[in-house]
């Protein structure tokens, strides 16, 4: 009898604590539940106003257009942030660290959408970084708006190129926030990352960046705006190889994380389908700029 009883009672101990483990657990599920669809229905809030957009603009628009508009909506986990300091992609938790980020700046000048076209054929992503001084016309505008809907991430490369270090305070903030607005009222919405022109910043200019919300960066390494390698195929190698010997780098940049600077340039264009593979070859993805972390 006593032993029947011992054993009852170890058994309604034992259930007791399945029953409290699993509760826990469920909540913890609940708990990532919700979490994941307070995170899916802010998104789609986002996402309606795009589609808003799209249709008031373009009415007549047909499934190409409607692939287009997902391609903007598409919602990408945030898997890794910019290096506050050498600007290099850093893996958040364990996302794959052996990738690198590809930009092109001062776009959409003459070659922009035919990058964009080979990037999107190729199945890579890139940060478009743009000057106001290439969004004046209608066509121009339209350019912007197609490699935004291609899927591109474009940010802020100030309104004329202007070396931010030799200009008042107020230049500069035309040249930030005047960009972003005109960003804003082509695309709809307003640039989450900021590349200076040179790489020149001061102090003035970091803090605005980060008040309108964006994530200033340079870059790690980039070679086609110096003379010996404007051609198509001496970029194409210093980019795969990271080398660029003829400007005083004998050794590789080429490293995980390596924050790859390109121009809109005719000889980049013609190169950018084999840096992209060649990077490839290597063992490297292109990460997707979406994935990267952002000020809210
Ligand atoms: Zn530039």
């Amino acid at each position: 009898m006593k032993h029947k009883n011992l054993l009852l009672s170890m058994l309604i101990v034992i259930a007791t604590v399945f029953v409290v483990s699993a509760c826990s657990n469920n909540e913890a599920e609940n708990d990532t539940t919700n979490q994941k669809e307070n995170d899916t229905e802010e998104t789609d809030n986002d996402n309606e106003s795009v589609h808003e957009e799209g249709t008031n603009n373009e009415a007549d628009e047909d499934k190409e257009q409607e692939e287009q508009e997902e391609e903007v909506a598409k919602q990408v986990d945030v898997e890794y942030e910019i290096h506050p300091v050498d600007s290099s992609v850093i893996p958040i938790n364990d996302a794959d660290e052996k990738v690198v980020l590809l930009t092109i700046d001062d776009a959409p000048d003459k070659h922009a959408l035919e990058m964009a076209s080979t990037l999107k054929d190729l199945d890579a992503n890139a940060i478009f970084f743009v000057n106001g001084h290439f969004l004046n016309s209608d066509e121009q505008k339209e350019t912007l708006k197609k490699i935004h809907e291609m899927g591109f991430v474009i940010g802020n490369h100030t309104m004329t190129h202007e070396n931010l270090t030799k200009v008042d305070e107020q230049t500069q903030r035309q040249e930030i926030v005047e960009l972003s607005d005109k960003i804003e009222e082509i695309i709809g919405e307003r640039p989450k990352f900021f590349r200076a022109p040179h790489g020149a910043n001061t102090d003035f200019s970091r803090q605005l960046v980060e008040e309108e919300k964006m994530v200033l960066m340079n870059w790690t390494y980039g070679y086609d705006y110096f003379a010996p390698y404007q051609d198509a195929e001496k970029i194409k190698q210093a980019m795969i190889s990271g080398e660029g010997p003829e400007v005083d780098v004998p050794y590789s940049l080429l490293k995980p994380g390596a924050n790859l600077l390109m121009h809109d340039r005719e000889w980049t264009n013609a190169a950018l389908a084999d840096i992209v593979t060649g990077l490839r070859d290597k063992g490297y993805t292109m990460v997707d700029p979406r994935a990267i972390k952002t000020i809210e």
